[in-house]
């Protein structure tokens, strides 16, 4: 990895790279918050969500005063919930030992941001890089993809810590806020997982997956197991007013949105769902049934109120299509 070749990275991010807010700023409340929405998160489907939560938080102490309900609100549809409780604990904990301050003066500030819940490798480099802290070079599933070939080194991206082991040992010229965000733009735009277009990509002329004439090869790939089919019964009680909704406990799945009770079938149903969500580690097949009388768990939510609640996104898509009235709760809806 030469310097010519950091020029031609350097000259290909300044023409085509994105120039996102939080990529201006050094402040590590910004950059934490905002690393953590693009955490398994397309940019496209987060950055106008992610600059009202910004203008609703702007701050670590405004964060530690919220209210939890409603930054869940605020996270709705975009998923991997336990990363909002894991937000809150950790802005907690931060702003009880003196805040950002404190990891900057800390001995070890990526030790002291590997203590705080949800903070891991990635993310607290990011921090530290891009607020100035520290001279690292972030590396996600993306990065890992274009290190692995440049290098044409097969490992798998399941092994990230290999390729952010060896990110760590750059030369300190690559371990820069721009070296990241241009990697990241060019794993967005340039290298891409399937068809990356070589011919265009600034890093060609030194990238031994391009040199092999065969750059897909580069990561080997992950063997990829088909996952298991959970099928959950989701009970509704409902009125043309309202719908009861029960809070979902704050650890686990949806933890501490607003959802359908729910129970999983002794035996396993024969009926196809009437919808499918697909987790990172499972596919939830939902089925519905309806009760005669409400659960005692259960609170009544006005329909016209539901906006206000934090609900998974296939329950609210869910509720929406219902849209109740009682004609449409039909046979062919409530399997099984
Ligand atoms: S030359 Fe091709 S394989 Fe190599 S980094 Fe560029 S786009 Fe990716």
């Amino acid at each position: 990895m030469s310097e010519t070749l950091r020029e031609a990275l350097r000259a290909w991010y300044e023409e085509e790279g994105r120039r996102f807010v939080w990529r201006e700023t050094q402040d590590p409340y910004q950059i934490w918050i905002a690393e953590t929405f693009l955490q398994q998160t397309q940019i496209a489907q987060v950055e106008q969500r992610l600059l009202t939560f910004l203008a609703r938080y702007p701050t670590l102490k405004a964060l530690v005063e919220a209210e939890e309900s409603e930054v869940l609100r605020l996270w709705q549809g975009l998923g991997y919930y336990q990363r909002v409780h894991n937000l809150l604990r950790a802005a907690q904990a931060l702003w009880h030992q003196g805040g950002w301050a404190s990891i900057a003066k800390s001995a070890d500030p990526l030790k002291a941001l590997l203590t705080l819940p949800g903070i891991g490798p990635y993310t607290a480099r990011a921090i530290l890089s891009f607020a100035g802290w520290g001279a690292y070079l972030p590396v996600d599933g993306n990065v890992a993809r274009i290190l692995s070939r440049l290098w044409g080194d097969p490992t798998p991206l399941s092994q990230r810590h290999y390729y952010q082991k060896k990110a760590d040992a750059l030369p300190e010229s690559w371990r820069q806020p721009w070296v990241a965000f241009a990697l990241m733009d060019l794993a967005r735009l340039v290298c891409l997982p399937r068809r990356p277009r070589c011919k265009i990509c600034p890093l060609h002329a030194e990238c031994q997956a391009f040199h092999s004439g065969k750059p897909t090869q580069f990561p080997a790939p992950r063997l990829t197991k088909t996952k298991p089919i959970q099928q959950w019964i989701f009970l509704i009680y409902a009125t043309s007013e309202a719908v009861w909704l029960e809070r979902r406990p704050a650890k686990g799945l949806w933890g501490g949105l607003w959802c359908l009770p729910s129970e999983r079938p002794a035996q396993p149903l024969p009926s196809p769902p009437v919808f499918r969500h697909a987790f990172s580690h499972f596919q939830l097949w939902g089925y519905i049934k309806s009760l005669p009388a409400p659960l005692p768990s259960t609170n009544p939510v006005a329909w016209s109120e539901l906006e206000r609640y934090a609900l998974p996104a296939p329950i609210r898509r869910l509720l929406q299509r219902l849209a109740f009235s009682p004609s449409s709760f039909t046979a062919e809806l409530f399997r099984p």
